[in-house]
């Protein structure tokens, strides 16, 4: 059976996500913002959580495992560069690593440069993507730990993924990003096109995420640093695609 996604709001704009098993009823939340939000979420779907894959330290994704593991007994996957960073870990993964969730099977993909640990997990036979704060929806995110070309590599590792893998992020910043994807790529028609449906949704007061892979290709500068028209764009006409990645990175550190 196909596995089924609820998506909330946590804390001010990260998103939480579970994802259920329905064939053995198993549900894992993607990191823990915040215990409360996801006790409500449990609540609402009836699902029991038994879980808690965790993409990076950062506390907006890992402050609710206490109370969550208290309650539920819940078993904690973190990856193995930062286990000692997250509480309670139980289980560690690195690169190439399987992790199941009742009968689903996610596949690890180390993606840093936002942390040096930072993971992504691929559940290829749903695909679906949970990329942390590695891709967001017309945007990446800030390189804290690693270097530009570190996070272009991990940005690569995810742009490889099929066309219709939907991507799940850790925040709602997709219209600020859209405001910045226009002023590197003014005249991209799908990102316009993005743009449209983006402010449709907010208004609506619905969620942006998940897009898929193929939207991103072809919206989000930062998955398309390679391209000859965005490297021109910044000024950076053959140069290494990680520098076009880093200059477009700084230019939204400081917009
Ligand atoms: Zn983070």
């Amino acid at each position: 059976m196909p596995a089924q996604t609820h998506l909330f709001l946590c804390l001010k704009d990260n998103y939480g996500v579970l994802l259920h098993d329905p064939g053995s009823g198993a549900t894992a939340a993607i990191d823990a913002p915040d215990a409360a939000p996801v006790e409500a979420a449990l609540k609402s779907t009836g699902w029991r959580l038994t879980d808690i894959l965790v993409t990076h330290h950062h506390a907006d994704h890992t402050a609710g495992i206490p109370a969550l593991k208290e309650r539920h007994r819940c078993r904690v996957v973190a990856p193995q560069a930062e286990a000692k960073r997250i509480p309670l870990v139980d289980e560690t993964v690195r690169e190439g690593d399987t992790v199941r969730v009742g009968g689903l099977t996610a596949r690890v993909l180390e993606t840093p440069g936002h942390t040096a640990g930072h993971v992504t997990y691929v559940f290829d036979a749903d695909k679906l993507a949970f990329a942390g704060d590695t891709l967001f929806s017309i945007g990446c995110g800030r390189v804290i730990e690693g270097n530009a070309e570190m996070m272009w590599q991990s940005l690569l590792k995810l742009r490889a993924l099929p066309d219709d893998t939907r991507v799940y992020c850790g925040h709602e910043y997709t219209q600020a990003n859209i405001r910045f994807a226009r002023t590197v790529e003014p005249n991209n028609k799908a990102l316009a096109a993005r743009s449209a449906q983006v402010d449709t949704l907010i208004a609506a007061g619905r969620p942006t995420v998940p897009s898929t892979i193929g939207d991103e290709k072809a919206a989000n500068p930062f998955l398309r640093a390679d391209l000859p028209e965005v490297a021109t764009a910044v000024g950076l006409a053959d140069s290494p695609a990680w520098k076009v990645f880093a200059e477009i990175r700084e230019r939204k550190n400081r917009a």
